[in-house]
């Protein structure tokens, strides 16, 4: 079914369109954090018509630009209907065509302004797909919306021609994870590894991230073990009339926001506050291959020296480690910490082994240091590896 423009314009002015609300929740917590606003229309004899059934007609010319400033404005209503209760920020759609709006910003902080609205309750969703209108455009864009004090927000990332060069280059503040991403239920290996890369990645160039379309436990539950911030999707909760929106939002007065820590962590940024912890405690984190001769040192910026590689070859890490110790304990280091040593010591049924010495830092100074080579044999290969910690004992 497809619609005229005058059939679409008429509805517009009637009041036919109305806006739906789904809310966003935080993954870790399942607590309400945000909503994004949907347009329906609906006709006068109740039924209601899908934004898929209309949107497309619509963004055939510039009536899509009037359907979406009326649906800021709703918005805005909506926000100070709020204003007795927790303010939740709403994300509002707006087509490809505002790109070329030369005010945009402008416009939206005067319709904002107008109902006295803080602007970080308002979020502008544009899809990644119109960067192909002209990407330096498309990245001023944004640009100017968020120096206005808005939020940015890539929507459907992953449905069109997606790139992580895209990721790397967009100026937005959130990155919306298209449902097609998890058509296989999480349950498929490699669409898993696709899905934590792109979070990683998202989270490491300072964006927030939201995964669209989750529908069922498993998709909730694998998602729970990634760095993302929040969910969207029928599990939670569906699109809803404002009314029921607001008394939703108005249930959340009572409710604290987890503080603690740990009870917002995921798997992965466990991991980083894990990393954390044990960097504070010991500057110089090495894993060896006994068995392959290599190494990767994770030296953080306190250590005695800076100079430490961060991957090479094990016996030549071993021999440069030597020459920055006190002449007095070169020997016992050398003897103790040469691979095959090692390997002897594991063989024998050692689970670690531990040395005290003297290094001189950059500074030229010797410092008493602790290190402990921790043996950790893996399931999954003969490989012998070792967790190396070595600290400064002065500190
Ligand atoms: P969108 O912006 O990506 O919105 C998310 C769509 O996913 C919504 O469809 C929502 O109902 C649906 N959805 C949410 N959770 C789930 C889930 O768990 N499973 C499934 N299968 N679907 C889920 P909706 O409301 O039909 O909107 C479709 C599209 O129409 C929107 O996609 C957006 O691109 C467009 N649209 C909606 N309102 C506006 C508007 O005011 N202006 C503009 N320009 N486009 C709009
Ligand atoms: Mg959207
Ligand atoms: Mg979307």
């Amino acid at each position: 079914m497809s619609y005229t423009p005058e059939e679409i314009r008429a509805a517009l002015e009637n009041k036919e369109l109305c806006v739906y609300y789904q809310p966003l929740y935080v993954t870790m917590t399942s607590s309400l954090k945000s909503a994004e606003a949907l347009v329906r229309w609906v006709k006068p004899d109740g039924t209601v018509v899908s934004p898929a059934a209309f949107i497309p007609d619509a963004e055939q010319s510039d009536l899509i630009m009037d359907i979406d400033w009326y649906v800021t404005d709703i918005v805005c209503r909506t926000l100070v209907k709020q204003n007795m209760m927790p303010q939740f920020p709403i994300s509002v759609n707006f087509s490809r065509r505002h790109i070329r709006e030369k005010d945009f910003s402008e416009k939206l902080s005067a319709i904002v302004d107008s109902y006295d609205l803080p602007h970080p309750l308002i979020e502008v969703e544009i899809t990644e797909s119109a960067m192909v209108e002209d990407e330096s455009l498309f990245y001023d864009w944004i640009v100017s919306i968020r120096e206005a004090g808005f939020s940015v927000a890539i929507d459907d990332f992953g449905s069109g021609l997606s790139s992580l060069q895209f990721v790397k280059n967009v100026p937005a503040d959130v990155l919306k994870i298209d449902k097609s991403l998890l058509s296989n239920n999480c349950e498929d290996e490699k669409e898993r590894i696709v899905l934590e890369s792109i979070f990683t990645f998202a989270h490491r160039l300072h964006m927030k991230t939201v995964a669209e379309g989750v529908e069922t436990q498993e998709q909730l539950n694998f998602l729970r073990s990634c760095d993302c911030n929040k969910i969207q999707g029928f599990i939670f909760a569906r699109p809803m009339p404002e009314e029921d929106y607001l008394s939703l939002c108005s249930s959340y007065l009572s409710r604290d926001e987890a503080t603690d820590i740990l009870q917002v962590q995921s798997q992965a940024s466990a991991m980083n506050l894990l990393m954390e912890v044990v960097m504070r405690r010991y500057p110089l984190v090495l894993f060896s291959n006994l068995t392959k001769n290599t190494f990767y040192a994770m030296s953080y910026e306190h250590f005695t020296v800076k100079s430490c590689p961060s991957a090479g070859v094990y016996d030549d890490l071993i021999k440069q480690g030597i020459g920055s110790m006190h002449p007095d304990d070169r020997e016992r280091f050398a003897e103790l910490f040469n691979r095959e040593n090692l390997l002897k010591e594991y063989a024998s049924g050692k689970q670690d082994v531990r040395i005290v010495t003297r290094q001189k830092g950059d500074d030229g100074v010797y410092r008493y240091v602790e290190t402990v080579d921790y043996f950790v044999k893996s399931k999954y290969s003969d490989d012998i590896i070792t967790i190396a910690l070595a600290h400064n004992l002065e500190d």
